[in-house]
């Protein structure tokens, strides 16, 4: 690392971690099947949450919970090659995402850093319920994803715990 003093509370760390870690013997395949597309934020704990273990599940994370064109590409892997068939998007409660729009985005960044970041699309979610819907749309109408998986969405709440599912 070029930076170790930045590292090193980690790589204390994991000095500990090894020294009880024992090879589970999982494969990469998702054990109970499931794919969840949730935000970066960092009060989310996916696996405690939906009461999943090491080995259960895919998690991909990104900025809003958003299905975007790395996150259609990461599911087909996932489909065809690692055992998942079905797929929960949970996006959450005060999320940064759905206080913003783009442009605001834009103008906080240039104003507090001096940096141009307008040829980005950050994809906020100025309306986090239809941001939702229409990614599960996008989920479901994906010409490389089979109509049989299972594509449910549901909003988590950072200050309850609690998941809101959407109906469709
Ligand atoms: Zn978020």
């Amino acid at each position: 690392m070029t930076d170790s003093g930045a590292f090193s509370d980690l790589l204390a760390a994991n000095n500990e971690y090894r020294r009880t870690f024992t090879d589970s013997g999982l494969t990469g395949r998702a054990g109970r099947g499931l794919a969840v597309i949730t935000c970066m934020d960092s009060r989310i704990d996916p696996l405690a949450l939906l009461g999943l273990q090491r080995g259960d599940a895919k998690i991909l994370r990104n900025a809003g919970a958003r299905v975007t064109g790395d996150v259609l590409r990461t599911l087909v892997l996932a489909v065809y090659l690692l055992g998942v068939d079905r797929v929960l998007v949970m996006p959450h409660t005060d999320c940064r995402m759905a206080s913003a729009t783009d442009s605001d985005v834009h103008e906080l960044i240039a104003k507090e850093h001096g940096i141009d970041t307008r040829s980005l699309e950050f994809r906020t979610v100025p309306d986090q319920d239809a941001a939702l819907r229409r990614d599960l749309v996008r989920i479901r109408t994906s010409p490389y994803l089979p109509p049989d998986l299972a594509v449910g969405g549901a909003i988590y709440n950072v200050h309850t715990g609690g998941l809101i599912p959407v109906e469709v």
